[in-house]
């Protein structure tokens, strides 16, 4: 088949389920994956005849597509703070709103320091933990994970983007004794916060094939791991570390008031680039 009748095929096969400027970049996304072919290139190479297989592969996306799985599952992969990340269904795909937690976490004095140690809680495909290590060379990092499977996605990502990380499984929810008297400087979170309640403002993409481990909580009580984050911290976090968290908007001043509860200091909320609070940072005093 030509390049160019794979690409009307293409188009008019998605046509009842996207617009038009979304099947544009699904296809200069599959073109640079399946065809190694940057749009500039598939525009100058249209009488190009493309093999069954790579055909093939086409009609495969475009079943995956119909069924509104992800663009980046499909492809395997995505970009988060210019860092190429692997992502499996194993793994949320990582959000612009983290990428501006990770620069709260670059900009702050911790970070700043000769040498510190961070702890990422909830890693996912870790890359809340491999851009902060990419952007502080001399920083210990450290990730958590309940999933096997996600923490087995983000070592490959360490490796693609050639960074130490220390990766360990474990439930926040039950920890204990795992780091023993290890003090950090930050702690970092993007737990899930998203409430039941909320499933039904969720689009179809992220309700059918993102992971619920890492997306819901109950509606009764959906601070629940920040209130365990903030009990781990108080025994983990050195004195004057800051704990930093992407949070739920709807939940702004709970989140304040718990922080306050255990008595962080500095506790402040901060909108992403959507205009809703979606961070909170706090220091530890004492
Ligand atoms: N921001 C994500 C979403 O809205 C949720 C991330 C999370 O639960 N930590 O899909």
């Amino acid at each position: 088949m030509l390049l160019k009748t794979l690409r009307e095929h293409f188009y008019s096969a998605l046509k009842e389920e996207y617009p038009e400027t979304e099947i544009r970049s699904f296809f200069n996304l599959l073109s640079e994956c399946f065809l190694k072919m940057k749009p500039v290139e598939v525009s100058m190479n249209l009488y190009a005849p493309i093999s069954g297989k790579k055909t093939e592969k086409f009609e495969n996306a475009i079943t995956r597509l119909k069924n509104q799985e992800p663009i980046q599952y499909i492809i395997g992969s995505t970009e988060f703070y210019g860092l190429p990340f692997k992502v499996t269904e194993s793994t949320l795909i990582p959000r612009p709103e983290t990428e501006e937690l990770v620069q709260w976490v670059l900009d702050s004095s911790a970070s700043k320091m000769e040498n510190f140690t961070i702890l990422d809680i909830g890693t996912g495909t870790g890359c809340i933990a491999i851009s902060l290590a990419k952007n502080r060379p001399h920083a210990t990092v450290f990730a958590v994970d309940i999933s096997g499977k996600a923490l087995t996605v983000a070592k490959t990502n360490a490796k693609l983007n050639k960074v130490d990380v220390e990766f360990m499984e474990l439930d926040i929810l039950n920890w204990n004794s795992e780091f023993e008297n290890l003090e950090f400087d930050i702690i970092v979170s993007n737990p899930p916060y998203v409430r039941t309640l909320e499933k039904s403002q969720m689009s179809d993409n992220v309700l059918r094939h993102e992971p619920s481990l890492a997306l819901f909580v109950t509606d009764d009580d959906p601070l629940i791991f920040y209130k365990k984050i903030a009990e781990f911290s108080t025994a983990h976090l050195k004195r004057n570390g800051q704990l930093f968290f992407e949070i739920n908007q709807y939940l702004g001043a709970e989140m304040v008031q718990l922080l306050e509860n255990f008595d962080y200091r500095d506790v402040e909320l901060k909108k992403d680039i959507f205009g809703n609070a979606r961070m909170v940072a706090a220091n530890k005093i004492s």
